[in-house]
């Protein structure tokens, strides 16, 4: 398969320092599924090309995979398929990335960029090539080849030779041809796994959001949702034998039976959102998103000019997408959205940048042995201005009808906090990462037990 990306933007040549490729170099990169050779078929300071061939090898796929005859036959080989995407992200990891050491500022300007991709298997037909392109500003160009040039009785094939032209940054467009020609691969699943399925949807952050046919192209990366679900989740929480969405589905049942008829949740997005305002916090990632319940509320006020949620789990994540995507909004407004699969006890640069993290009724969810994890995530490492998390009041259990004499909330809690367990531990955080701290009790409080929600907002 090959790519070729020309550019007219002069000297042209500076393309090489672009993709930290030397124009008189062809160089041969060793691929876990074959080869990867770069070289220049022209290089002159009118006009530069560079050409990225990937030679799959048959053979060495089928013993990754177990042999069948069908490795043997496929189109694998010859067409632009998400090995083409894997090959970009290892061969211009630095290009796809937008950095550059001696040419930054070139890396970060738009220039005029044509990329060839000599075929591409499109069964849908070329106006599947078009929505997918046509939307990000290409001008998109296609011919279509026929079954066989001896018999073209037999018509067309599903095999086309595409042109893109934009003017664009480098970084922009490896990133769409990243994320993009996997979604035209059709048998992306047998080939690519799970981590770089996150990979590749995390790297069409920037723009997929308000890419008009992101629900087909994130669609096209989730048909096996139990792909993404179980082998993902497993690696993050480390933990074999645990499907987290069944068990929160269930759990999370019992919680609100508990808690909804008094309106425990209410009360905590109003007060959440009232101090997020109150520090004028226009840009919020909720960690532990769940299926959306504050970020339905921050996205349909225009005050919050950013809403990321976190959640782990990819089913929350799902349902949080279809809640919000019935939201009856402006469509450049959805840009103000981001909904993003991470584990709040990993170092995340995603994590980074907010005025505020929420963290609502989620560090009950933590062990306590990651609980620390955690901290540093959030505290050290992402270190928002504000940071607002709430967490159960054990000592106001008693006064729950529904619930079980020395029970916990939710089954899936692995602790709830005393107001001055709560409060030890947070003032603990504050002093070691250098935040002040104040408290409020969130919902109807009772002069012994306290209110039903505790809230700490930490201010750095
Ligand atoms: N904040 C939401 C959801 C609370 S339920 C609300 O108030 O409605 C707790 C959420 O935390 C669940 O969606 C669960 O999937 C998520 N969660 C638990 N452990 C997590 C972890 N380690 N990393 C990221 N999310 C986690």
């Amino acid at each position: 398969m090959l790519l070729t990306i020309s550019t007219t933007h002069q000297p042209a040549t500076e393309l090489g320092y672009l993709l930290h490729k030397h124009p008189d170099l062809c160089q041969s990169f060793t691929l876990p599924f074959g080869q990867a050779h770069v070289f220049y078929p022209e290089a002159d300071t009118q006009r530069c090309t560079a050409a990225l061939l990937v030679e799959v090898n048959p053979v060495k796929l089928a013993r990754r995979r177990g042999s069948t005859t069908e490795q043997y036959l496929s189109d694998r080989p010859y067409v632009a398929s998400s090995f083409l995407s894997v090959a970009i992200a290892q061969v211009f990891n630095t290009a796809l990335a937008g950095r550059s050491q001696e040419r930054l500022q070139l890396a970060q300007t738009p220039i005029p960029l044509v990329a060839r991709l000599s075929v591409v298997p499109c069964r849908e037909g070329e106006g599947l090539l078009r929505q997918l392109f046509e939307p990000l500003g290409y001008f998109v160009s296609t011919t279509g080849h026929l079954l066989d040039e001896n018999f073209p009785e037999w018509g067309q094939s599903d095999y086309y030779t595409v042109e893109l032209q934009h003017t664009l940054t480098l970084a922009e467009l490896l990133s769409h041809l990243y994320v993009l020609i996997p979604v035209l691969d059709e048998h992306k699943y047998n080939w690519i796994n799970d981590e770089e399925v996150e990979k590749l949807l995390r790297h069409g952050e920037s723009w997929l959001n308000t890419h008009p046919a992101r629900k087909q192209i994130i669609k096209s990366y989730f048909q096996r949702p139990t792909y993404l679900t179980r082998p993902t989740l497993a690696r993050l929480l480390q933990e074999e034998n645990f499907d987290p969405d069944q068990a929160q589905e269930k759990y999370t049942q019992q919680e609100a039976a508990i808690e909804t008829p008094l309106h425990f949740n209410e009360h905590r997005i109003n007060a959440v959102v009232a101090t997020l305002k109150h520090y004028g916090a226009k840009r919020v990632i909720d960690l532990g998103c769940g299926q959306g319940d504050l970020l339905t509320v921050l996205l349909k006020d225009s005050f919050f000019e950013q809403v990321t949620g976190v959640d782990v789990s990819s089913y929350s994540l799902k349902l949080a997408r279809e809640r919000l995507d019935r939201l009856p909004l402006p469509r450049n407004q959805w840009n103000r959205l981001q909904l993003i699969q991470g584990a709040l006890s990993y170092q995340d640069e995603r994590f980074h940048g907010y005025d505020a993290a929420t963290v609502i009724e989620v560090i009950e969810h933590l062990d306590l042995p990651r609980l620390e994890a955690f901290e540093r995530v959030l505290f050290e490492f992402a270190k928002p201005k504000i940071v607002i998390i709430t967490t159960p009041n054990i000592e106001y259990n008693i006064k729950l009808k529904n619930l079980a004499p020395g029970k916990l909330r939710h089954q899936d809690h692995r602790f709830e906090w005393t107001r001055a367990e709560f409060q030890t531990w947070a003032e603990r955080i504050g002093q070691r990462f250098g935040y002040t701290v104040e408290f409020q009790a969130i919902g109807e409080e009772d002069s012994e037990v306290g209110s039903p929600t505790q809230m700490a907002i930490w201010l750095g």
